[in-house]
């Protein structure tokens, strides 16, 4: 008699193992295929073509009723199994009971439902099944209709494409930073966002769900940041759960998943798993490629053959049109690993290899994947790639010749082609443009626009002009930012406000940046760059800050933090010298010392300790004197007219209001302020970065002074009569330099490059734009002026603020 085989589950991974099974041996068993959905098995990962309109269901159908009747399987599809008795070897179905000699669990996966109130309304939906799909295409009925999609991973992409080809409004909501981002680093997840974009998804990262909203069926979607968007359908895409209800009823061993050996055996010897309902190793699975193999294994096991599963390196592509994205492998940053990583922003182009050991060992690539599977064999045999290191990124085609000197390479290139791809110029107008008397990079530009867009072909066009002019050329002495760039600051300057770059992933790409994230040199300049350009749109990036800023405190040479709680224009109450004195004395703060900004630095103070002296500074009144900032430090006053007999103005009022005015903003590098109540200059406004000379017929104002390794007297940038007058042009001076200077800096330094003359035209002479900088720096001050002792003196955030390993120089700026 045959033996009986019962499965449960008639998905991708029990259709294969049958068709292995069927194979090897038509008469091992008897077979019974119970499936919950109401249909036998089809090619689940073809649901998104489906739902774009591209396929449909009957082309995706992997085994018709022909085929279960032809291997005489008995298909009790539309009924679920609600029991397994061990003790009786039966299966327990919706409509009857089954008996088993060999139990296959094939019950893949659960959708996870965020449990957030209004979950349950209808219209809310996952996405697994042809049901959902179908759903999905009625939604799309309505005219006008909106659907919100929960989830930038694979599954939400793939409905959102599909929604939006059948012509709903569809906004995608992602939890992390970027999209995909277990599959892609930023860079690829920046490109796959603005292609989605581009076909007019819009896609909402660090958005959380607070609720979905609706009477008796789903009206909108709310966010924790109390943003609502309106939706007739939501589609969960957030995770799935192996479905184990079933074996933990029936006290099978499950972690995860349902546990299974390497021949796909559960805790029960007669009952077998497959899919993405098991746990292999710690292991869980979500693609297909490892659960063929465990069909193999499974059908093998079945007929007591031996095999043995161990799963393969997994690949990942997304099936919306013109999003083509590759990744594979670990492509996490770590101790010994490297990066290759080729851009070509006009073309959409990223692509990082991640090397361990000359083996590489993660890579994601977008917009050109043709050599993906080249790239993900050599993951997979773990090839020695020193030999093509050179070349690698270019792929199978560039292998096994001599690696091309980079001008002889130039030099190779035909007339036609392109070097500038954003302004379309080739290489004979470049030539010609050389030959005719341009030998200099701003004649080539100014000729040919060749580079005087994007900047990316810099490298290549300054490589033909050497070609070109020989021993004549010489190599522009502009420095780049740092190795990860060939462009200048102010280069990067100017493309994040011309292209409007708003974050850090669209400067890596747009700009060409030959690291995956940037270095310790770049991202600190590159932060500040945006959150100076784009207050509102783009983020402060705590990790691109030195320690200092992270810490908000002066890290000192060992090891514990200097404390300075701003004193407003260097004025000071009996009650905050005792805050500060209690403070001294419960932190047993070693050295008590009076700065030359007229502050009060607590130095020595332990990292553990320093959210709790925030707390009872703040609970004084007293915030961060961010001493430790790229920002407005300090302004120092002398007592002028109220106290001393030659003060001509309020010098120390005038000092309050500006500091009131200008704390908390950031800016390329630190800067002080000082206004002297008369020509005696006690407060030395004389060598500030902003200085305030109070005379009888109203105040002076001086910039770009210095008295730190240079020493250098203000330049006069305008003489203004009332206060009010006075604060606006310091204002105005600080947010052009806030716009304009190259990171580090300071306002002297830049004086000295942009001209005196420049800054008057844009402040003094030009009144319309002197009052839109100061409105542009209320705007980023609206959203920076904040204390952050304040924020971080909370219990939760003190741990963070434990003893650090390291020190670093960074200490004594
Ligand atoms: C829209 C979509 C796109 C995808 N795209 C890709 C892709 O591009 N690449 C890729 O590798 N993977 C993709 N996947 C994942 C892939 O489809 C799954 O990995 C695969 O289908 C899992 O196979 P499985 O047999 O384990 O489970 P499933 O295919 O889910 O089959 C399980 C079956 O068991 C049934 N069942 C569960 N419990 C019971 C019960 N108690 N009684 C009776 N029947 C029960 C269910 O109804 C279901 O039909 C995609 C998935 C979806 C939903
Ligand atoms: S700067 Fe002039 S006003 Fe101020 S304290 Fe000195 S002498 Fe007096
Ligand atoms: S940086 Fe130099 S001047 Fe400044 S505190 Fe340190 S030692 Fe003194």
């Amino acid at each position: 008699m045959k033996k009986k085989l019962v499965v449960i589950g008639a998905g991708m991974a029990s259709g294969r193992a049958l068709e292995h099974l069927l194979e090897a041996d038509k008469d091992a068993y008897d077979i019974t295929l119970f499936n919950a959905e109401p249909r036998g098995n089809y090619n689940r990962i073809m649901l998104s073509p489906v739902l774009s309109g591209d396929k449909t269901y009957e082309e995706i159908v992997t085994h018709d009723a022909n085929w279960y009747e032809e291997n005489g399987v008995t298909c009790r599809f539309g009924e679920h199994v609600v029991k397994i008795d061990r003790e009786r070897k039966i299966v327990v179905g919706q409509n009857g009971e089954v008996a088993y000699d060999k139990l296959l669990m094939a019950t893949g996966s659960a959708p996870f439902i965020i449990p957030v109130p209004g979950k349950d309304l209808p219209g809310v939906i996952a996405y697994r099944d042809l049901d959902d799909t179908n759903t999905m295409i009625e939604a799309t009925q309505k005219p006008g209709a909106k659907a919100v999609v929960i989830g930038g991973g694979l599954l939400g992409l793939e409905a959102a494409a599909g929604l939006k080809a059948r012509g709903m409004d569809v906004t995608v909501l992602h939890l992390m930073g970027h999209l995909m981002e277990r599959q892609l680093d930023e860079a690829a997840g920046y490109l796959l966002r603005r292609a989605l974009e581009d076909k007019g998804i819009e896609v909402k990262c660090q958005a959380s769900t607070a609720a979905i909203l609706g009477e008796d069926k789903v009206e909108a979607v709310l966010l924790q940041d109390k943003t609502t968007i309106p939706a007739d359908l939501v589609v969960m895409a957030v995770g799935i759960r192996p479905e184990t209800r079933l074996a933990n009823d029936a006290a099978i061993e499950v972690e995860r998943g349902i546990t299974v050996d390497d021949a796909m055996r559960t805790s029960d010897p007669d009952i077998l798993a497959v899919g993405e309902c098991v746990e292999h190793r710690q292991q869980l699975f979500g693609l297909v490629a490892p659960l063929y193999d465990q069909a193999k294994v499974v059908a093998a096991t079945l007929l007591e053959e031996d095999a043995v599963f161990a799963p393969k390196e997994v690949s990942t592509k997304l099936k919306v049109t013109g999003c083509d994205l590759f990744s594979a492998g670990d492509f996490a940053e770590g101790e010994g690993r490297e990066d290759i990583v080729f851009r070509d922003p006009s073309r959409g182009v990223y692509k990082r290899l991640v090397i361990e050991n000359n083996v590489i060992v993660g890579a994601v690539m977008y917009g050109d994947t043709a050599d993906g599977n080249w790239f993900f064999g050599l993951i997979k045999d773990k090839t020695d790639i020193s030999d093509m290191r050179d070349t690698l990124i270019f792929g199978p085609a560039f292998q096994g010749g001599e690696p091309l000197d980079p001008l002889q390479a130039v030099a190779a290139l035909p007339d036609d082609a392109e070097i500038c791809g954003c302004n379309g110029v080739c290489k004979s107008q470049i030539v010609d443009a050389v030959k005719a008397g341009a030998t200099d990079l701003g004649a080539v530009r100014a000729q040919t626009k060749a580079s005087a867009s994007c900047g990316t072909c810099t490298g290549l066009v300054e490589q033909l002009m050497a070609v070109t002019l020989g021993d004549d050329f010489q190599m522009p002495a502009a420095q780049s930012v740092c190795g990860c760039t060939d462009l200048t600051h102010e280069d990067v300057r100017r493309l994040i406000k011309s292209k409007e770059l708003k974050s850090q992933a669209a400067v890596w790409q747009e700009l060409g940046w030959n690291t995956p994230n940037g270095c310790h040199v770049c991202r600190p300049a590159v932060n500040y760059y945006l959150l100076a350009d784009w207050p509102v749109e783009y983020q402060d990036d705590p990790q691109s800050r030195f320690v200092n800023e992270r810490k908000h405190a002066n890290i000192q040479k060992d090891g514990t933090y200097s404390v300075v709680p701003r004193m407003w224009g260097g004025m000071t109450t009996p009650d905050e010298l005792r805050a500060i004195a209690d403070a001294a004395d419960k932190y047993n703060v070693p050295t008590v010392h009076v700065t030359g900004g007229q502050r009060i630095d607590l130095l020595g103070v332990k990292g553990e300790d320093l959210p709790a002296i925030w707390k009872d500074l703040n609970d004084a009144g007293m915030v961060s004197g961010h001493a430790y900032a790229k920002g407005l430090r300090t302004v120092k006053t002398c007592v002028g007219k109220d106290h001393c007999r030659f003060g001509t103005q309020d010098s120390t009022g005038l000092g309050i209001k500006l500091e009131n005015k200008l704390w908390g903003s950031w800016s390329p590098h630190k800067v002080k302020l000082a206004v002297s109540g008369c020509p005696r200059n006690c407060a030395e406004a004389t060598c500030k970065d902003i200085g305030v000379v109070c005379v009888d017929s109203g105040y002076q104002v001086g910039v770009a002074g210095a008295a730190g390794m240079d020493v250098k007297e203000t330049e006069r940038l305008m003489d203004c009569e009332t206060e009010e007058e006075t604060i606006e042009v310091a204002t105005a001076f600080m947010q052009l330099y806030r716009e304009n200077a190259k990171y580090l800096d300071r306002p002297y330094k830049w004086v000295a490059k942009v001209g005196l003359d420049w800054v008057k035209e844009q402040i003094v002479e030009n009144v319309e734009n002197r009052i839109a900088l100061v409105e542009r720096f209320e705007l980023s001050q609206s959203i920076y002026q904040k204390d952050p002792w304040a924020e971080l003196a909370a219990p939760d955030e003190a741990p963070k603020f434990g003893p650090l390993a390291n020190l670093t120089l960074e200490a004594a700026e």
